[in-house]
């Protein structure tokens, strides 16, 4: 086994869905440029409206108290308005692509949860990047 065997297996993740792509020997000589796990996720790659739900739930979380979660259907309302629950779904990939780049994470019964594998009601809740010098000058008072 080669170098490159092993590197065939870093993890991926869908830039559509925001579920960990699958490896697939098919794959193995570029799998380092793989974007999507499926034809249909190249078809329905991220629009205006996905980034809009991204950017609504950044938004909608940075309005709330540190820790505090949010429902996809407060970003889908947000952006769909009446039409939004043809958004839940769209709504719950752009929540995945969120976790993707570490900006939040999703939770089930208050729990952290892999987003590619759960099923059912989701939240979601910001990752708060600890403030290192901030919690030093707190601790010397
Ligand atoms: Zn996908």
């Amino acid at each position: 086994m080669t170098r490159s065997a092993t590197r065939a297996h870093e993890p991926r993740w869908c830039d559509s869905c925001g579920r960990a792509i699958e490896w697939r020997a098919k794959w193995a000589r570029d799998w380092d440029a793989v974007r999507y796990c499926s034809d249909r996720c190249r078809r329905e790659r991220p629009g205006t409206t996905d980034r809009a739900l991204e950017a609504a739930i950044v938004e909608l979380l940075a309005t709330r108290s540190t820790g505090a979660t949010i429902c996809p259907n407060e970003a889908a309302r947000q952006v769909g308005m009446d039409d939004w629950r043809a958004l839940m779904e769209s709504a719950r990939r752009a929540a995945r692509r969120l976790v993707v780049a570490g900006r939040v994470e999703i939770t089930q019964g208050g729990v952290v949860v892999d987003p590619s594998t759960a099923r059912g009601p989701i939240r979601i809740r910001a990752v708060h990047t600890v403030d290192e010098p901030t919690r030093q000058r707190r601790r010397r008072r």
